[in-house]
């Protein structure tokens, strides 16, 4: 295995936590290696030069010596703060939101992903440049549910292959897509889903986003829109649970945060 020893990455960090006596451990997507842990030496002191380049939703560019079992940060700067997500608490739950779904998706050992790194980043962009919350949180869950492999099928019933009529369908997350209304009578755990709302789901699965925004819908197919997609990723998040890479993430021989 061919290991450096010390990298360069550009990174957004997740979140932090406190570190023995004044470290920080911070966990980071990075462009280069995915999803990992790095520890910042003294970055709890108050005069410490890396801590506020460290801060949750920061892009940041790092040098990274490898530890035994961690990363250590031996230099930081900051790309782009994004300090308008922190403030307003709205801002910074809908960051938080955006930041937690890709942390709870993807594992420190699934190595990079790059359009998933720039998706990230974009979409934080998006936010502190005051680009409308709904839309941009949209536009990421659906580009994410491609980039995680669970793209959901909205042209076709998922149950028999027919291709989709304009009228109210039914959604299953199990399947990942829309049933028919013949299909749909005679499963079990289905989902309704309007005309209308699938209508700006398949708008923003094949659109740019700036195609995207061009999508004015009303705010009570938003609401429909965001409960069906937070019961997607429920769906998925739970079932992920259950899979390997989650037992993975949490064998006790990963380091654990009080571990010295
Ligand atoms: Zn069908």
């Amino acid at each position: 295995m061919s290991e450096f020893r010390s990298i360069r990455a550009l990174a957004i960090v997740l979140r932090h936590a406190d570190w023995g006596e004044a470290d920080r451990l911070v966990t980071l997507y990075t462009r280069e290696q995915g999803k990992l842990r790095a520890v910042a030496k003294g970055a709890r002191k108050i005069n410490s030069r890396k801590a506020g380049h460290l801060e949750p939703f920061t892009h940041v560019k790092l040098q990274l010596a490898r530890g035994r079992s961690l990363f250590i940060v031996t230099q930081a700067d900051t790309v782009e703060a994004f300090l308008s997500l922190r403030e307003t608490l709205e801002m910074t739950g809908t960051a938080s939101y955006v930041v937690e779904l890709l942390d709870r998706f993807v594992y420190e050992d699934e190595g990079p992903n790059p359009s998933l790194f720039r998706l990230l980043a974009e979409t934080l962009k998006r936010l502190a440049d005051g680009e409308e919350p709904w839309l941009a949180v949209r536009y990421y869950e659906m580009r994410l549910l491609d980039f995680l492999g669970f793209r959901p099928q909205l042209f076709e019933c998922a149950n028999c292959g027919r291709k989709i009529k304009a009228e109210d369908q039914f959604f299953s997350f199990s399947t990942g897509g829309v049933i028919c209304p013949r299909c749909g009578r005679g499963l079990p755990n289905l989902t309704s889903i309007s005309v209308s709302a699938l209508k700006y789901l398949r708008h923003f699965q094949r659109s740019s986003y700036a195609e995207s925004k061009r999508a004015q819908p009303t705010s009570e197919v938003q609401d429909e829109v965001e409960v069906l997609m937070q019961g997607y990723f429920t769906y998925l998040l739970e079932r992920e649970l259950n899979s390997p890479g989650f037992l993975r993430s949490i064998r006790p021989s990963s380091s654990s945060p009080n571990s010295k």
